[in-house]
């Protein structure tokens, strides 16, 4: 089992992180309901019916620099394109509790969109009303032979995007664009007869954070079960695609899964005779107030100082153990 360490310092920084948060938390529960708004619409519920729905106009050129992967723009340099991305949703209905594009929302876009994204994550979805447009004025062929992910910001397989990402991923293969496509959703294999014509221009990449089904249904409250996402990487390879996973966020114990070594080796079990193309694997990481939430609704605190070195060592050793390559991303080198 591995356990993080309990640095006193760390973790009176860690309770004057919670009670700021906190603080925000009440100022912006008190601002809904001056406004006369009820509370519940911005408390997540897993129940898709609460999701609000509205439509902005989006600028062309489609593709878009992308910080998470372009180191020289300051980028953190995840090997997911060459520093693109296309994005043509603001929310994602699949309201993963760790996710950091929420804070980027929040911080960015409630002018641009509407107040709607102050609700919670998840439950918002805004889609371009001139994504047609926008699609025609984009000069796809400028970015022949460059990998863009797609996406970097919300699932392109949503069932919601389905139509639109297929007009997308045609234009950009037809046009010389390779593609990196980064789901969660077993949607993108209704897809697969477009990438079989376009082996060599495109990836497909599945995110696995853990085995544990109720660890799952917990922090990807909306998405499918892992074994399912397992099974698009197995579906594509069959097919003859370039296949990855990204396994990821790992959490550090906690009560409902508290063997994180066993449930690493679950995942790497289950991928060891698909032999993936690309392994990933990453924790946590705490980006706006994703790590608070996470905490306040398991009502536990979470561990994760001194927990990415051991995770990352017990990562390589068992990629060597099934005969499997990857790239950890580091958290570590910046503590
Ligand atoms: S699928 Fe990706 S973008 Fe959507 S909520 Fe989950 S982590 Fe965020």
């Amino acid at each position: 089992m591995l356990n993080a360490t309990k640095d006193p310092e760390k973790e009176k920084q860690h309770m004057a992180a919670v009670k700021a948060w906190q603080t925000i938390r009440i100022k912006r529960i008190e601002k809904i309901k001056s406004e006369n708004e009820s509370i519940d619409d911005y408390n997540f519920s897993r129940d898709l019916r609460s999701v609000a729905y509205g439509e902005y106009k989006i600028n062309p050129p489609l593709i878009k620099p992308s910080k998470l992967t372009y180191v020289e723009k300051g980028g953190v340099g995840k090997e997911l394109s060459d520093g693109w991305a296309l994005n043509y949703a603001v929310g994602c209905t699949h309201a993963c509790r760790f996710c950091y594009v929420d804070s980027i929302h929040k911080r960015y876009d409630a002018k641009r969109i509407g107040r709607g994204v102050n609700r919670s994550w998840g439950d918002y979805f805004y889609t371009p009303n001139n994504i047609d447009y926008a699609i025609e004025k984009t000069n796809w062929s400028k970015w022949s032979g460059i990998e863009v992910m797609i996406s970097s910001m919300h699932d392109p397989y949503l069932p919601q995007l389905y139509n639109t990402t297929r007009k997308i991923i045609t234009k950009a293969l037809e046009n010389g664009v390779k593609l990196c496509v980064q789901t969660r959703s077993p949607l993108v294999k209704r897809d697969f007869d477009i990438y079989e014509k376009y082996k060599d221009q495109v990836r497909i990449q599945v995110s696995v954070a853990t085995m544990n089904n109720e660890l799952a249904r917990f922090i990807e409250p909306r998405v499918s079960p892992p074994e399912e996402r397992i099974n698009i990487i197995r579906n594509a390879k069959s097919r003859g695609l370039k296949a990855g996973i990204i396994i990821a966020p790992v959490m550090p114990p906690i009560k409902i899964r508290s063997d994180v070594k066993q449930d690493m080796e679950e995942i790497i079990r289950a991928i060891s005779d698909i032999k993936p193309d690309f392994i990933y694997g990453e924790t946590i990481h705490a980006r706006g107030s994703n790590i608070k939430e996470i905490e306040s609704l398991l009502g536990e605190q979470l561990y994760l100082n001194g927990f990415d070195r051991p995770v990352e060592q017990h990562f390589y050793s068992l990629l060597k153990k099934y005969g499997l390559n990857g790239i950890w991303w580091r958290e570590h080198k910046y503590n």
